[in-house]
C-alpha cells in the first residue's frame, strides 16, 4: 500500500468508522453468533497474492461486525465502560505512525517527555498528594491494564521487602537462598471483593495470597480494624504479609475501603505496600466533590486507575503513580550492555523500562493529551457527573417499585446493585437479608431457616430475571454475587449513555421481573 492508497483507504475506513458511530445505538448490543462461527466465513489460509482495501474493507461490515459486542452503544450497562472517543482514536492512528518501542528516553524522547508531563497534569487533576508528582520522589507511568499494574506492584513490593531484610549481604548464592525462603512466606492481601488481578498477581509473583473480610455492615468495604486483625493472624503463623490493594469502586459493587483507617495500618507496618486500585471510579476523582478521598494516598505506595474505562481514552490506558519511583527501579532496572546510552548513565532521563515488567512501549500519553485538550477539565467533569446522575436516576426508578426490587447497594459511581424480591411484598425494610412479612411462604415462619430460604429464592428469581434479560438481548447487564448475594449490576456510564435508556432498561426489568415471579407464583 503506498501514501494515496493509504490515503483513499484510511478515508474510507474513517467514513465507516463514523457511520458505525452513528449507528451505534440502533443495533443490538450483543452479536446472534455461535461459538466458531468466524472459521468458517474465512479461508483456510492467507491468500497467496495481495488483495486491495477494497476487499479487505467489505469483510469488516460482511464477517467481523456480525460477531462484535458493542461496548460504545448505550445498551451496554455491563461491566465498567471502556469508552472511547474522537480524540482517543486520533492519539492511536497517530502512535501507530510514529510506531517505535519507545523503552529508553533516546529511544524517541518525545514518548517519554510527553508521558511525564500528562502523568503529572492527571496527578494533580485527581488531587494525588503532592508526593506522587514527578518533581519529588514519584511519578507516573501509563501501562496497559491494572492488571499489570497490580503485578508490577506486587513484585515490586516483594522485592523491596527482600531488600530491607536482606540489607548489605553480599550478593551470591546465600543471599539467593535466603531471598528464595522469604518469599515462601511471604503474603498478598486484597479485599474479598477486590479484583482477582491481585490474587492473580500472587500466582505470578510465588507468594501466598489472603482476601480481607469487607462484609456488607461496611458497605463491602475492608476497615482498617480488619486489615489490621488479618495483618496479626498471619504474623501470628510467621507469615509475612507485605502487600494489599485497597479498593475505590470495587468490581462488584463500586465499594470504597476505609482508606483513612488502612492509613493508620499503613503508619504501623512501614513494610506494607499498600496499593490503591481504582480501575474505574478513580477517573470520578477529577470531580473535587470525590477529592475528599485523596489525602490518605499519602500514607500508601502506589495507585492507579484506567482512563480506558470512564475517561475517553481509547484502551489501552492504566495511569500508575508511585510514591517513590526508587522502589520501582531497584527492582526492574537491569541493564546489559546493549541497553546503555550516555543519557542513562547522566542520569538525566527517565528511562520508563526501568519502571515496568516489559522493555518496550506504546506512544500511549498522545491520546490523553489529546483527550485533555480537547474535553478540557470542564468537558471531563460534565461527562463524569453525567453518568453519576444517571446512576441516581435508575436508583430512584428501583425504589419507586420497592415491591418488585431491592436496591442492594445504591448507585455509586453510577453503578446500582439490586435483588429481584421473590414475590409481591409492600416495602420490606431489607428484603436482601430478612424474611419478608407478606411473602406468604414464610407467613407463619420466622425462623432462621425462612431467611436463607428468603434469600436463597431471592437469589434465584433474581438470577433468572438477569438471564432472562440478557437473552432478550436489548440490554448487555452483568451480575455478581456479594457475600452470597445474587445482585444484577447496572452501569451506564459509556459516551452516548442517555436517561431514556435507563428508563427502557427499567421497564424491560420490570416486565421480566413480573413474569419471572408470577409464573413461579402459579408453579
Ligand atoms: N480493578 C478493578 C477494580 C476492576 O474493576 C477491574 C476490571 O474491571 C480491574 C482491576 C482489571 O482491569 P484491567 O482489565 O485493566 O486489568
Amino acid at each position: 500500500m503506498d501514501s494515496s492508497q493509504f490515503r483513499e483507504a484510511a478515508h474510507s475506513a474513517i467514513d465507516e468508522i463514523i457511520q458505525y458511530y452513528d449507528t451505534v445505538a440502533e443495533r443490538p448490543v450483543l452479536p446472534n453468533v455461535s461459538p466458531g462461527y468466524l472459521r468458517p466465513l474465512l479461508p483456510a489460509g492467507p491468500p497467496d497474492e495481495g488483495e486491495p482495501w477494497s476487499a479487505i474493507q467489505a469483510d469488516i461490515d460482511k464477517i467481523i461486525v456480525p460477531g462484535l459486542t458493542h461496548w460504545q452503544s448505550p445498551k451496554f450497562m455491563a461491566f465498567f465502560p471502556c469508552n472511547s472517543s474522537y480524540p482517543g482514536m486520533l492519539g492511536e492512528l497517530y502512535s501507530s505512525a510514529f510506531n517505535a518501542a519507545a523503552f529508553n528516553w533516546i529511544c524517541s524522547p518525545a514518548v517519554t517527555e510527553l508521558e511525564t508531563v500528562v502523568m503529572d497534569w492527571i496527578a494533580k487533576l485527581i488531587a494525588l498528594p503532592d508526593c506522587y508528582q514527578s518533581a519529588g520522589e514519584g511519578g507516573g507511568i501509563i501501562q496497559g491494564t491494572a492488571s499489570e499494574v497490580v503485578l508490577t506492584s506486587v513484585v515490586a513490593a516483594r522485592e523491596r521487602l527482600i531488600r530491607r531484610k536482606l540489607g548489605d549481604m553480599p550478593e551470591g548464592d546465600e543471599r539467593m537462598d535466603k531471598a528464595a525462603d522469604l518469599r515462601g512466606k511471604m503474603v498478598a492481601l486484597g479485599s474479598e471483593h477486590a479484583h482477582s488481578s491481585t490474587q492473580k498477581a500472587a500466582v505470578i509473583a510465588g507468594t501466598r495470597f489472603r482476601t480481607v473480610p469487607a462484609p456488607r455492615s461496611s458497605n463491602f468495604g475492608v476497615t482498617g480494624r480488619a486489615l489490621r486483625t488479618t495483618i496479626e493472624e498471619l504474623k501470628a503463623k510467621g507469615l509475612d504479609p507485605f502487600y494489599f490493594t485497597a479498593t475505590i469502586g470495587s468490581t462488584g459493587t463500586c465499594a470504597v475501603d476505609d482508606l483513612e483507617g488502612i492509613a493508620d495500618v499503613a503508619r504501623d507496618y512501614p513494610d506494607l505496600w499498600i496499593h490503591v486500585d481504582a480501575a474505574y471510579a478513580g477517573s470520578a476523582l477529577i470531580c473535587p466533590e470525590y477529592q475528599h478521598l485523596c489525602p490518605p494516598i499519602a500514607h500508601f505506595d502506589s495507585f492507579n486507575f484506567n482512563l480506558h474505562k470512564w475517561l475517553l481514552t481509547n484502551f489501552d490506558c492504566s495511569a500508575f503513580f508511585v510514591k517513590r519511583r526508587k522502589d520501582l527501579i531497584d527492582t526492574y532496572s537491569i541493564t546489559p550492555s546493549y541497553l546503555r546510552n550516555e543519557f542513562t548513565e547522566s542520569g538525566l532521563v527517565t528511562d520508563y523500562r526501568d519502571w515496568q515488567i516489559p522493555l518496550g512501549r506504546r506512544f500511549r500519553s498522545l491520546k490523553v493529551w489529546f483527550v485533555l485538550r480537547t474535553y478540557g477539565v470542564k468537558g471531563l467533569r460534565e461527562f463524569i457527573r453525567g453518568h453519576v446522575k444517571l446512576g441516581e436516576y435508575f436508583n430512584g426508578l428501583l425504589e419507586s417499585r420497592p415491591d418488585v426490587f431491592s436496591v442492594v447497594t445504591p448507585a455509586s459511581f453510577g453503578l446500582t446493585t439490586f435483588q429481584v424480591n421473590p414475590a409481591k411484598a409492600h416495602a420490606p425494610s431489607s428484603p436482601a437479608t430478612k424474611s419478608n412479612p407478606a411473602h406468604e411462604a414464610y407467613l407463619n415462619d420466622f425462623t432462621n431457616d425462612a431467611e436463607a430460604q428468603y434469600r436463597e429464592d431471592a437469589n434465584r428469581v433474581t438470577k433468572e430475571v438477569y438471564e432472562k434479560v440478557n437473552a432478550a438481548g436489548e440490554f448487555f447487564l452483568t451480575s455478581t454475587v456479594v457475600c452470597g448475594v445474587y445482585v444484577i449490576r447496572v452501569v451506564s456510564a459509556v459516551e452516548r449513555s442517555e436517561e431514556k435508556y435507563l428508563k427502557r432498561v427499567f421497564e424491560v426489568l420490570l416486565e421480566a421481573a413480573e413474569e419471572v415471579v408470577n409464573e413461579k407464583a402459579k408453579a
